[in-house]
């Protein structure tokens, strides 16, 4: 594996890989990687000639008062283990030169940034329709590959794909739990053994949810009252939202006739978690 800091040899590799009909297939990810991450890669490992993973946290997503310094980083075993996952480059730009000081170019998927994460964290999907644009600039990959886990962002990012006419197919792959059904996220890091305990109360609220409505409940009042109940039980979580919304436009639902999205987001300490689940009526 090859690793690359340097945009304008990122270019030239695609390039070349791309005049050698090449496929590129691209994970974008902040580092920190875990399996949610490796299930991305080894999809794209299996489907794509060549597979590019950029490791970068992206400056841009972040609002002054979040976490960005205090995003877990491990550069050195995100290497070693990108090298066992057979891919071919990992793209490790350093953040002056991605964004240099006269920087001021940003683009916005307008509705769909509106609800959920986009109501607490206003300048988060500028910032990531930003990198990930770039960075398709940057790699022109053939495919990209993101997780459901960030179910709202992979449809900002395909409706940008979609509205901006970009030559990319994008591939959305479910979320992967650790053991004990916590979503994996490099956030999870963070957590005491104790708000780690807390953090297992979203996939309660979102399993629940799942078996009241396959007994026939259909009251998305009752179903965020119950997801809340269940979430507040333990001391230390902090709700953002709980939205039970349609899964394309997160328009908040009144009634569950079809398939819903079910997302939360939920403060445990300085620890930012979200999750979601979809979930069909029959
Ligand atoms: P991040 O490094 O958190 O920005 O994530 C990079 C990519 O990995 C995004 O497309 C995420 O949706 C995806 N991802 C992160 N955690 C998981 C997970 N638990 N399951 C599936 N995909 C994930």
């Amino acid at each position: 594996m090859k690793t690359i800091t340097s945009i304008e040899e990122m270019k030239k590799w695609s390039r070349l890989a791309l005049s050698n009909n090449k496929s590129i297939g691209f994970v974008a990810t902040m580092g920190c990687l875990h399996e949610g991450h490796l299930s991305l890669i080894k999809t794209s490992t299996e489907e794509c000639d060549n597979t590019v993973v950029s490791i970068f946290v992206n400056q841009t997503q972040f609002s002054p008062e979040e976490d960005f310094d205090s995003y877990p980083r491990n550069i050195k075993s995100d290497k070693l283990i990108l090298q066992t996952a057979g891919v071919d480059i990992m793209f490790n730009p350093n953040q002056k030169d991605f964004y240099p000081e006269e920087f001021q170019s940003f683009v916005t998927v307008e509705k769909k940034t509106n609800y959920l994460c986009g109501v607490s964290r206003p300048r988060f999907f500028r910032g990531v329709t930003t990198v990930i644009l770039k960075l398709f600039n940057i790699i022109k990959p053939n495919t990209a590959y993101f997780g459901e886990k960030d179910w709202q962002q992979l449809q900002v990012v395909r409706t940008m794909v979609r509205d901006l006419n970009m030559d990319v197919s994008i591939v959305g792959k479910p979320i992967v739990r650790d053991k004990d059904g916590l979503a994996m996220s490099s956030r999870n890091l963070n957590l005491s053994k104790s708000e780690r305990r807390t953090a297992l109360k979203l996939t309660q609220a979102l399993e629940i949810v799942q078996t009241l409505v396959t007994k026939g409940e259909s009251s998305a009042v009752n179903i965020r009252a119950k997801i809340q109940e269940t979430i507040e039980k333990k001391q230390g979580a902090k709700i953002d939202y709980i939205s039970v919304c349609d899964p394309e436009n997160f328009k908040e639902q009144t009634e569950i006739h079809s398939r819903v999205l079910v997302a939360l987001a939920v403060r445990i300490g300085t620890t930012r978690l979200i999750d979601n689940r979809i979930i069909e009526k029959n």
